[in-house]
């Protein structure tokens, strides 16, 4: 496409979560891509350390999905959800469930993040209506981010996300977050910090167990810094929800598809919830799609209590289970399984965690958080939060690296079709960007 960031406009484009201003006097666009490289407008390759966001553990453009998502827009560009729909929506549900912990044998989709945990606000107040039940508090956690619509932001423990937005949802209780200040530098989960699991039980003590309609976690609070939740924290959450009739939502968006460990986090820590959401790698990134992932028992409360012949819950979207997402996914999806991508990122983990922690002592590093696939670099502040990290984000841009930064927090994510020359590349690059900041 002829578009030159000379002669083309750039003032129309309204760029998300981003500083536009700076941005367009220092522009930065993807103009190719193949596996774990891109190319820049100025024909720079870059090597992807953050899978784009999360998205992409089997690569950029993989064939396998161009094709897929080529056949299944030759069979139907479009058809309506809404008491109809098409062979590849069923397929990727019930591929989903096989992959799923048991039990979760059904799954809703939409077509983000973001949508998906609204829709798993709502599947929980349809269940607990349902059972005639009047729970209208949900309990969620400091620096969790679960999306930007309503439902979600109301949930995101995140000040910046909020503060221009304060009609928000009420009735939302925050437990404190799990990163230790006195504890840095972790690998893996923390062993300090499981009592910060009975803030749950606090507000069970303080609003009673039968007021509270669910508590929706990160496995691993992955936008705000990699937070694997200490020894017994989940289980503990799993435990206090079961005593209490609460649901326990896992907002599976980041670790879903391996990205920590095990296919979910809920396999990787031996812990299940009721719900659970995911986006990003359902479709390796390449077509927006999201899902909502439930239990037979809830998925059978919200159904049997219709009346026969009646919607049973009143909730989609006009784009849910569209034929090109669906295509994308039952492709993604092959590919994690022919290719072991699991196995790929559980193998490349110790290398990856190890390379990342030799950062450990460079004078710019505050803090280091990873598992699996995932860490979190913190850079020391200047002063003034996001800047340093911002100005890190855009360094290593033009020094050859794609990595995104939330304030002055790395967030490396590499592919799981990294190699380890890849992952020294990356770690190259990186400490280049750092030696150079002020
Ligand atoms: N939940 C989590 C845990 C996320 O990390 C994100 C996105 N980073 C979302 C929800 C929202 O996803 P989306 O941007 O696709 O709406």
């Amino acid at each position: 496409m002829a578009f030159d960031v000379k002669t083309n406009s750039l003032a129309e484009y309204w760029m998300p979560f981003t500083d536009n201003k700076g941005f367009k006097e220092n522009p930065r666009l993807i103009t190719q891509a193949s596996g774990v490289y891109m190319t820049d407008h100025k024909g720079g390759k870059v090597i992807d350390g953050s899978s784009g966001l999360f998205c992409s553990p089997a690569g950029h453009c993989h064939p396998k999905i161009i094709e897929a998502v080529h056949d299944a827009m030759q069979m139907t560009t479009y058809v309506s959800p809404f008491g109809s729909s098409h062979p590849l929506s069923f397929a990727l549900a019930e591929k989903l469930a096989r992959l799923l912990p048991e039990d979760f044998n059904h799954v809703f989709f939409v077509n983000s993040g973001s949508e998906a945990i609204d829709t798993a606000l709502k599947m929980v107040m349809a269940y607990h209506s349902a059972m005639g039940n009047d729970r209208t508090r949900f309990v969620s956690r400091e620096r969790a981010y679960h999306g930007v619509n309503i439902g979600g932001v109301s949930l995101s423990g995140l000040v910046n996300n909020r503060k221009s937005f304060p009609a928000v949802m009420p009735n939302i209780v925050m437990m404190r977050h799990t990163w230790n200040a006195d504890e840095l530098m972790v690998r893996g989960q923390p062993q300090t910090g499981v009592e910060l699991a009975e803030d749950l039980q606090r507000a069970v003590d303080t609003f009673g167990g039968q007021t509270i309609a669910a508590c929706f976690v990160e496995p691993v609070a992955g936008s705000t810094g990699i937070l694997a939740p200490p020894v017994g924290y989940l289980e503990r959450l799993r435990q206090i929800c079961d005593e209490n009739g609460i649901l326990l939502v896992f907002d599976e968006v980041i670790t879903g598809f391996g990205r920590i460990g095990g296919k979910f986090a809920a396999d990787a820590f031996g812990v299940t919830p009721d719900i659970m959401t995911m986006a990003k790698a359902l479709t390796n990134g390449s077509i927006p799609m999201g899902a909502v992932a439930t239990t037979d028992n809830i998925h059978d409360v919200i159904s049997d209590k219709a009346a026969p012949g009646a919607i049973e819950f009143f909730h989609g979207y006009t784009y849910s289970g569209h034929p090109a997402a669906c295509a994308a996914g039952l492709a993604a999806l092959s590919i994690y399984e022919d290719d072991d991508m699991y196995g790929r990122a559980a193998t490349m983990s110790p290398y990856f965690l190890d390379s990342v922690y030799q950062l450990r002592d460079h004078p710019m590093v505050k803090d280091i958080r990873g598992i699996g696939m995932a860490a979190g670099v913190e850079l020391k502040s200047n002063g003034k939060p996001g800047q340093r990290g911002g100005q890190a984000q855009v360094d290593l841009f033009w020094n050859g690296m794609h990595v995104k930064f939330t304030g002055d927090c790395g967030i490396l994510s590499p592919m799981f079709i990294s190699e380890k020359s890849h992952i020294d590349e990356m770690m190259e690059k990186l400490k280049k960007t750092l030696d150079g900041l002020t």
